[in-house]
């Protein structure tokens, strides 16, 4: 049994709303995460069928208690006061074994207050994906959301066409955004936005409360938070796609997986999105996209603070001043991970940056070039050299760089060192077309790909024979240029 609680209950509305699910036709249970339930004690579990109901919503887990989140959010840089949980219910917290406190909420299971023109529901295309890669990040060490389980409905549901729908079953450290707190700033509501704030810091950040200005000490904390994600998707190539305000977690965790795609070619200005015509979420200006959501949390946060409106205003703006700092030290610890350096090393940025530079030109894919780069520190000799050379398009510019490289990197001698570069650099991401061959499959009622790209996704440093087909680059014909949400 999974023991619910209804912390987020004690908040005034209207941050939450209490709302049902809206039953679907014939529920089947399409993926379960045991190692996950597990985690979450939730013991014996049920058979598929009564698994299939409870993750449905059309027959809650004992203790549920279904609710809508309120919250606002700036799309794409425009403010919208009112968003919210359209289709989606959080049915309540659950004290994990490490005693962590974690939601589980479902996704697609029907409309709410907050739906205005949508239906509440889900495609089993972006259940999929949202599966697929949120695991993968999990597998990866990247701060995520998890997946516990996936539902086909037997029902349909009109996008682009006609699709079969599901509900996902998401698993998070919280689903408080930037955008709940935009939602309260915007309505003016004080009372509400303090016992937001003062529910985060017990939550999330309990080392801000003794501090001398906890509601400062709080805005640090999840820019230090942020900073380190963003570090880390950019560290395996990944493009969230949807940046807005009410997709950025204040846990500091991904969340809200839509058009999110792996980059394949190296391309500092690449774009997935269909949704994106701006190049607004590009790869590489997540960073900055990250740090402009944090200056409108920390506007959130000034009618917290004490003090004449300029020092309240100087001392919050000084703390995002620290973004470039922070997100710069967690970038050059991957780096050097990523290229098998000592963690202090300084040359790491320099060999970085000439590196992507190689990429760029030379047409390699990101994945595979790290993946035969660890390779090459492993057991360094002519074949490894050449795997790696045969990567780019440009073999004899590469050349002089891999040798500056061999100069520079420790993990051949150092197995601790081999070891961490290894993480850095997983053998397989989702990649875009093999997640879209997975999701055409299952709407044709064949799942087995899905499971496939899964097993293979979730062991990102197991080397087998699956793994290796599955991680190939795709080819011309297979390429995915456009993501859609
Ligand atoms: P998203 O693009 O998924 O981050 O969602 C942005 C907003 O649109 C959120 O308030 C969602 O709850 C809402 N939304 C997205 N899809 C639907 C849907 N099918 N029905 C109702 N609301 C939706
Ligand atoms: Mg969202
Ligand atoms: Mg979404």
């Amino acid at each position: 049994m999974l023991a619910f609680e209804h912390q987020f209950a004690t908040l005034p509305e209207p941050l939450w709303v209490a709302c049902q699910p809206t039953p679907v036709e014939a529920p089947r249970l399409i993926a379960f995460n045991q190692p996950l339930a597990d985690a979450l004690g939730l013991g014996e579990v049920p058979d598929d069928a009564s698994l299939a109901e409870w993750f449905s919503g059309n027959a809650l887990p004992p203790g549920a208690e279904p609710k809508a989140l309120g919250y606002a959010g700036h799309q794409f840089g425009n403010f919208v006061p009112q968003l919210g949980d359209g289709r989606a219910l959080l049915l309540g917290e659950v004290v994990d074994q490490n005693g962590v406190r974690r939601d589980i909420q479902l996704k697609g299971s029907g409309r709410t207050p907050f739906s205005r023109g949508g239906d509440g529901r889900s495609p089993l295309g972006p259940v999929l994906r949202e599966y697929l890669v949120s695991e993968a990040m999990a597998a990866m060490g990247v701060p995520t959301t998890r997946a516990l389980a996936a539902v086909a409905s037997g029902e349909r549901v009109m996008r682009q066409m006609v699709e079969p729908g599901a509900v996902l079953t998401r698993v998070a450290a919280s689903h408080v955004r930037v955008g709940t707190f935009q939602f309260v700033a915007a309505r003016q509501d004080h009372t509400a936005l303090k016992a937001l704030a003062d529910f985060v810091i017990e939550r999330h950040y309990p080392e801000a409360q003794q501090a001398e200005q906890p509601y400062l000490a709080l805005l640090e904390a999840v820019l230090q938070r942020q900073a380190a994600l963003v570090a880390k998707w950019m560290g395996v190539g990944f493009i969230h796609g949807v940046m807005n305000t009410d997709n950025m977690s204040i846990a500091g965790e991904t969340i809200d997986y839509g058009p999110c795609a792996f980059m394949e070619q190296f391309d500092p200005q690449k774009v997935y999105s269909s949704i994106d015509q701006g190049k607004r979420y590009a790869f590489s200006n997540q960073p900055l996209i990250a740090q402009w959501n944090l200056a409108r949390f920390a506007e959130c946060l000034l009618p917290l603070l004490e003090g004449e409106q300029e020092t309240r205003v100087s001392q919050l703006t000084d703390i995002l001043r620290g973004f470039d700092g922070v997100f710069a030290a967690e970038q050059q610890r991957i780096h050097a991970d990523k290229l098998g350096l000592d963690a202090d090393n300084d040359q790491a940025s320099q060999l970085m940056a000439a590196l992507e530079a190689q990429m760029q030109q030379g047409r390699m894919d990101m994945t595979a070039t790290f993946d035969a780069l660890t390779q090459l520190a492993r057991a360094p000799g002519d074949t490894s050299r050449q795997a790696l050379l045969a990567l780019s398009a440009i073999p004899e510019a590469l050349a002089p760089w891999v040798d500056e490289w061999q100069a520079h990197q420790v993990a051949s001698q150092d197995e601790q060192r081999w070891q961490a570069m290894r993480q850095a650099n997983p053998l397989i991401i989702p990649r875009n077309h093999r997640v879209e061959e997975a999701i055409q499959a299952a709407n044709d009622g064949d799942l087995a790909p899905f499971h496939r790209l899964l097993a293979a996704v979730t062991t990102p440093y197991t080397d087998t024979a699956d793994t290796r087909e599955l991680s190939k680059p795709a080819n011309e014909q297979q390429q995915v240029l456009r993501t859609f949400c």
